[in-house]
């Protein structure tokens, strides 16, 4: 059976909330900038006491409580002021309390949040913006290009590819390098397909939806690593038309890595040489694959057309941003020259965060090859410690050979998910160990898991849920799977 992505709507998950004064024509005016008289005074007191129209006025209302914007005092009145500031100061302090909190308590998302970047503080008054292409001077001088080549240079030789060769830029995200990979595939194939695992990640489904591209889901396996067999054959039933294939290095519930080689192979044994292109999402594993002895290589050497990881996610970065590298020859195909730029348009966004890449050539100067290649074996061995921990204490536990990321069964307590920021999906959690997550923290991590699971159960008599289609029936460790406990 085919599936179109068509079915799978973002919008139902997009919040609008319609800008209050926009109504007012001036307003609108003032908005785009657009020459005309200045607007008039917005009388805040009105406007916050307005609906924002819809349901989600309330929730907004309780997170914002006590953040709320404040007119500023009069310039005159300077006790006002010094009050205004003290209170500003004071509820910045413990913001900064609340985060310190959320980092020491995080495994759920794959966030490397161990970094020292003081050094760059210094750079945090100047408007960086790299906007445009990467490899062509715009006249706007505040910029950041020679930091964003050398990052993107890296890359491009940790994945095979000559600095001649490789086009890229430094992304918002990894969204946007499965957006602009997913792009420079649908440009070169305009009648191709997108083929993707189930286990892709929701970006994936987003390019099809934009670009208006019919999306095939592929199978997985209980790894979570697409199923070549079924892709094989979903491929056979559309022959007549060019695969644009979602490679995904680490999915992101399992840490799954699709089998590049086998995909390729298949590929051409079906008839596709020349008319497939394939983009590997490496948003976390991609910078932990070229580290690893045993793992199959990502690398230009081989089809592919593109790659693209996050920045904030093995790396470490304060912003959320990524990096995507494709061959040269492509880019051609999609880029227009913009006379406003006098650069070519070839990324995805205009304007481009121009701190994001000092902060990525920061850690690659500090850490290097070397420094990621330990940080990637702490981290497997790590996980592989978190597992063992688990399946001691009766909690049913996967984890794929090659990848950090720890798949176990739910925990009940939204008290203790909510502590520890875990990601769940059906009847699985994962934790995802990242370089600034210790031993000591997996342990009590694990002894209050424990806690809670024994306390909850306490009395009730103990009944380990069965996740045997989540993590099939080796891992699972509920009454029916688990020979151990049917033993005993
Ligand atoms: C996290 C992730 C992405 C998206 O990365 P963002 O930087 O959050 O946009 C894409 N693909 C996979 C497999 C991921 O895990």
């Amino acid at each position: 059976m085919v599936e179109k992505c068509s079915d799978v709507g973002i919008c139902g998950e997009i919040v609008v909330v319609a800008p209050t004064a926009a109504h007012h024509p001036h307003q609108r005016a003032g908005i785009c900038g657009v020459a005309g008289p200045a607007p008039p005074p917005v009388d805040l007191t009105q406007v916050a006491g307005e609906s924002t129209g819809g349901k989600h006025g309330p929730t907004t209302c309780t997170l914002v409580e006590g953040f709320a914007v404040l007119e500023p005092p009069a310039d005159a009145d300077a006790d006002a002021a010094a009050e205004r500031a003290d209170h500003v100061a004071a509820l910045l302090a413990d913001f900064g309390n609340h985060l310190h909190e959320r980092t020491a308590h995080h495994l759920g998302y794959p966030y490397n949040l161990d970094f020292d970047f003081s050094v760059l503080a210094q750079f945090q008054n100047f408007s960086i913006n790299n906007l445009g292409d990467p490899f062509i001077e715009s006249n706007y001088g505040v910029h950041s290009r020679q930091f964003e080549v050398a990052v993107l240079d890296w890359f491009a030789r940790l994945w095979g590819l000559q600095q001649d060769e490789y086009w890229g830029y430094i992304t918002n995200c990894g969204t946007e390098g499965n957006l602009h990979g997913l792009l420079v595939g649908r440009e070169l194939f305009p009648d191709g397909i997108i083929y993707a695992s189930r286990d892709l990640h929701y970006s994936v489904f987003k390019a099809a939806t934009m670009y208006r591209v019919e999306c095939v889901k592929i199978d997985t396996l209980v790894s979570g690593e697409m199923n070549c067999a079924d892709f094989k054959s979903k491929i056979l039933q559309n022959l007549g038309k060019p695969a644009i294939v979602n490679v995904n290095i680490g999915t992101t519930v399992k840490g799954a890595i699709d089998d590049l080689d086998k995909i390729i192979r298949t590929l051409e044994k079906c008839g596709f040489r020349d008319r497939f292109y394939i983009h590997c999402d490496g948003a976390l594993a991609g910078l932990m694959m070229p580290f690893i002895k045993q793992a199959p290589k990502v690398t230009f050497e081989k089809p592919i057309g593109s790659v693209s990881v996050s920045g904030h996610k093995f790396m470490g970065c304060p912003m959320p941003c990524g990096v995507v590298i494709t061959r040269l020859e492509h880019i051609k195909v999609l880029s227009t020259d913009v006379e406003y730029l006098s650069s070519r348009d070839a990324t995805i966004m205009g304007s481009r965060n121009g701190h994001a890449p000092m902060f990525l050539w920061c850690t690659l100067n500090k850490k290097g090859y070397r420094g990621i290649r330990k940080e990637v074996r702490k981290c497997l061995r790590n996980a592989r410690y978190l597992t063992d921990r688990l399946k001691d204490m009766g909690i049913s536990a996967y984890l794929n050979a090659l990848s950090s990321t720890v798949v176990f069964e739910r925990p009940h307590d939204e008290a203790f998910v909510h502590k520890w920021q875990l990601a769940c999906e059906g009847n699985i959690a994962h934790v995802v160990v990242m370089p600034n997550v210790n031993v000591e923290k997996l342990d009590d991590f694990v002894e209050e898991l424990a806690a809670k699971r024994s306390s909850l159960h306490e009395g009730k008599g103990f009944c380990v849920p069965c996740v045997e289609k989540d993590i099939g029936p080796e891992s699972c460790l509920c009454g029916q799977h688990n020979k151990k406990s049917r033993i005993a």
